[in-house]
């Protein structure tokens, strides 16, 4: 056995190797201590192998996903390796003939299909990069859905184009992680990479493989693909039929992204925007988790779909709004469709697995249960009374489809209980198939039968306790308490089987003949359940295209409606979407800030910002606090919103679509790289200075900071007029070096704005609002006193600055630091001195508690002491 394990291990070494024993997948040598560490579970020894123990351990299969998904999630894969005959079959054989055993499917953690092992509001996303003719390709898909897409990308965009899929698993060719240019765009995904052979990654091979999957002649129908394409596409598909042991799911046919169809967001802003999730990495706190209202999973995924790639397309981006809009102005007909919608099951994901021969009865009913509901939605949508349909709405209505064939057959075929399980049967309803319903009854009658003899046994032998039971390993047996044993020993039909401490066992022809029968009965049941199961799933198969347009459909309405939900919760406005590169919002609010400070019972402050040909830079300055990355930000998440077809969190808002959003909001140092904040601030603004065009939108929040002031303000500066004169794009730039408004002079299409404060008795009041002109001081000591640094910080800090203030103006000559540290007294002489002894000597208590001698205490005198001293406190 272990020998076969071995052999097994080695055809798939990257692997942690399930090998089913009984009722146990056990894991051997490596495999064992690797698993039992990652799963903490206890690692036990099994014979010897070379001369060493055999470390083991196992988990059980009836819950095996609970493990498996916690090691995929760590990133293992996973070979199962079944018993794929009856050890029966073994058995006859003869003597020690091993149970033959195969590895039936790898998972990885992108081409799972179990629930528990997928986040329901997620998408799961398998990516393949390949290169050909000097060329890059990305292929992905989602496994639980089978949705299927490429791509062609420049070496400059592969970072972003994979921030923005988040691939659960990457496929490559080895040869391109030597590639230098694409270092830093794997920098990310180092752990979710599966490096292959360059060979699998062949573009003439996957062509021929995709033609294959299609049937067709040629891929023309799907659009014009480069080499690298059909290469990462074909090698994608090779991996899920080497994963799969050569089953495929449903894939939709490779739908092909246009370049620039999509707004591109690189990864550094997508963390700073924290769009889908935080800084920290959670979902709560993000702008997905503020503006998620959808009831479907389907639909969550879809909602995180969207907003990770923004649309460019304004007539497709008015044909959502128009969804929205639709479900907006009819509030009744809003909640009922989310009622309904909170009906439907995820078939996404029961499909795959239905196509995968993986899925079992609930999957079926799933399916019925959410084609059911198609139906119910149509009517409720299509109503005449209501408002014309918008075009997009209509579509989804029509890709619901009509199901009535496929819902009247499960609904005829399916139990009203179903087990999780084919293998045991029992989920085929009475009534549906007469065959069944026979060997049912057959099964049943024979129950009955064998029920009957007890009473008859009973009867003849005089034993009144007598009683018929049944075991697993005996079948069904005649059991007596000992003392009435030998009573039908004596008799003749009755054949002895087993004496037990209390008991004794026996058989009759007859029963053995009733038991036949019934088992007999019981497993023809079996198979055809089985059968009908197949025939069932068969069903479902022919049909999946339709069901799966039904299953997108439902997604898009569930998202239609929820955003409709949000505009009306949260105040949100319809965006006017324009083709030039307006940028006009009225009373802007930043979603998650109002969120939270609502829910904290303070309102948020909107604010203005206008980025037109005449001023299309913002310059922001403003005290720290002040809320210059909060308006920053937030209109950044404005120009999001619009572009997946959402309404805005503004009173009013005119946006020309935007092709490329750069944020670069407070960055922190990227230890994992090896950079400093400085470095990566750097790196960030170089590649917005290089790729920024006039239908972009850059978001700058205090560049140069990193370094010394005179250095950081001359960057600051060339980084404004490069943007100015040659980028061309809207931009808004927040400083706290006053020196740049200075600007406002020579750039033409430079504003200054400023966040304002209002002094109050030596204190600041942040009126988080946005106005004309520049700040006229910084506050910095202000908000360091609001922080709460020590009293005589502060006031060591007030001195130094008044005079550098001084120095700057010319009304004091000369002060240098240098001078400065001169002048002023130091810290230490300024300084209060640290409370000595208390001057008036000793307190009144402290002279009492000085007298008291302990030795000399009684027990009672110390507590009268205590409560002595206490009163002199
Ligand atoms: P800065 O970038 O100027 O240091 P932030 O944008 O970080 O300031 O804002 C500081 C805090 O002020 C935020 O956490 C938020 O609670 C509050 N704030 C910012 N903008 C607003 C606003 N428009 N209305 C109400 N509160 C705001």
């Amino acid at each position: 056995m272990l020998a076969h394990y071995i052999e097994t291990k080695r055809a798939h070494p990257d692997c942690l190797l399930f090998y089913r024993m009984g009722d146990f997948y056990e894991l051997f040598l490596e495999d064992a201590v690797t698993a039992a560490a990652a799963l903490d579970i206890t690692l036990t020894k099994r014979g010897q192998h070379a001369g060493e123990d055999v470390p083991m351990c196992g988990v059980p299969v009836h819950a095996y996903d609970a493990y498996l998904s916690r090691l995929v999630r760590q990133g293992h894969k996973v070979a199962i390796c079944e018993q794929v005959e009856d050890p029966a079959e073994a058995k006859k054989r003869g003597g020690k003939s091993l149970v033959k055993r195969e590895v039936v499917r790898i998972v990885t953690p992108g081409t799972v299909t179990e629930d528990a092992l997928l986040d329901a509001r997620r998408h799961n996303h398998l990516v393949c990069l390949a290169d050909a003719q000097g060329r890059l390709g990305l292929a992905w898909v989602d496994m639980s859905t089978g949705e299927f897409s490429v791509q062609p990308i420049a070496e400059a965009g592969l970072a972003a184009a994979l921030a923005r899929l988040d691939p659960q698993e990457l496929l490559l060719p080895d040869r391109l992680l030597q590639r230098e240019a694409l270092f830093e765009a794997f920098a990310d995904w180092k752990s979710v990479m599966t490096p292959q052979p360059g060979a699998r990654f062949d573009s003439v091979a996957g062509e021929k493989r995709l033609m294959a999957l299609f049937e067709v002649q040629a891929l023309d129908a799907f659009g014009a693909f480069e080499r690298a394409e059909l290469a990462a596409a074909g090698a994608l598909v090779d991996y899920v039929e080497l994963t799969q042991k050569g089953k495929l799911p449903r894939l939709s046919a490779p739908r092909r992204l246009q370049a620039g169809a999509v707004m591109e967001i690189d990864a550094a802003t997508r963390r700073s925007l924290e769009l889908t999730r935080t800084q920290t990495g959670e979902r709560k706190g993000s702008l997905l988790s503020v503006i998620d209202r959808t009831v479907t999973g389907a639909g969550a995924r879809l909602l995180a779909a969207w907003l990770a790639a923004p649309l460019t397309d304004v007539p497709a981006i008015e044909d959502r709004l128009d969804r929205v809009q639709f479900f907006l102005d009819q509030e009744a007909l809003r909640g009922k469709t989310r009622e309904t919608l909170k009906r439907c099951p995820d078939i996404e994901r029961a499909l795959t697995r239905l196509t995968l021969d993986r899925g079992g009865p609930r999957d079926l009913a799933a399916i019925r249960d959410a084609l059911t509901e198609t139906s119910t939605l149509r009517e409720l949508i299509a109503r005449p009374s209501l408002m014309p349909l918008p075009a997009g709405i209509a579509q989804a209505l029509d890709d619901l489809g009509r199901h009535n064939a496929l819902v009247d057959r499960l609904t005829r075929a399916l139990a009203a209980e179903l087990p999780v399980l084919t293998r045991d049967g029992g989920f085929i309803a009475p009534g549906y198939a007469p065959e069944l319903d026979h060997l049912r009854s057959l099964r049943d009658e024979s129950r009955r039968l064998i029920a009957g003899l007890q009473a008859r046994y009973q009867q003849e032998s005089g034993v009144s306790a007598l009683k018929i039971k049944h075991n697993n390993v005996l079948g069904y047996f005649i059991e007596v308490s000992t003392n009435h044993g030998d009573k039908l020993l004596r008799q003749e039909n009755f054949i002895h089987r087993q004496t037990m401490a209390s008991a004794v066992r026996f058989t009759t022809v007859e029963l053995g003949e009733l038991e036949q029968k019934l088992s007999s009965a019981a497993d023809k049941a079996l198979a055809v359940e089985l059968a009908l199961f197949k025939d069932l799933v068969g069903e479902v198969t022919l049909r999946a295209d339709a069901v799966a347009l039904a299953a997108n459909a439902i997604a898009r309405i569930d998202v239609a409606a929820a955003l409709a939900e949000l505009a009306v919760d949260c105040r949100y406005a319809r965006p006017e979407m324009a083709s030039d590169t307006a940028f006009a919002i009225q009373g802007g609010r930043h979603p998650v800030v109002e969120a939270a400070l609502q829910a904290a019972g303070a309102r948020f402050v909107g604010n203005d910002c206008v980025l037109e040909a005449e001023k299309r830079l913002w310059l922001l300055t403003g005290p720290n606090m002040a809320g210059k990355s909060t308006f920053l930000r937030q209109n950044a998440l404005i120009a999001i919103l619009a572009q997946i077809g959402s309404f805005v969190p503004a009173d009013k808002a005119r946006i020309g679509a935007v092709d490329r959003l750069f944020s670069r909001v407070g960055a922190a140092d990227d230890l994992a790289r090896g950079r400093s904040t400085f470095m990566v601030e750097m790196v960030e603004t170089a590649a917005i200075l290089n790729q920024a065009s006039e239908r972009s939108l850059v978001i700058l929040d205090e560049i140069g900071r990193g370094t010394a002031t005179y250095d950081g303000l001359s960057i600051a500066w060339a980084t404004v007029e490069h943007l100015h004169a040659v980028n061309r794009c809207r931009t808004l730039f927040a400083t706290h070096y006053h020196e740049l408004t200075q600007l406002s002079e020579k750039l033409d299409h430079l504003a200054c704005h400023t966040m304002r404060v209002k002094e109050w008795q030596d204190d600041i009041v942040f009126l988080h609002e946005v106005a004309a002109g520049a700040a006229d001081r910084s506050y910095g000591i202000h908000v360091a006193k609001l922080a709460g640094l020590p009293a005589p910080v502060i006031a060591r800090a007030e001195a130094v600055l008044k005079r550098l203030e001084e120095g700057e103006t010319g009304a004091r000559p000369g002060s240098s630091p240098a001078r400065i540290a001169d002048d002023l007294p130091l810290f230490a002489a300024m300084a209060p001195k640290p409370p000595a002894a208390s001057p008036a000597g000793p307190s009144p208590a402290e002279a009492a508690l000085a007298e008291i001698n302990p030795d000399e205490l009684t027990p009672r005198g110390a507590l009268d002491a205590l409560y002595r001293l206490k009163g002199l406190l």
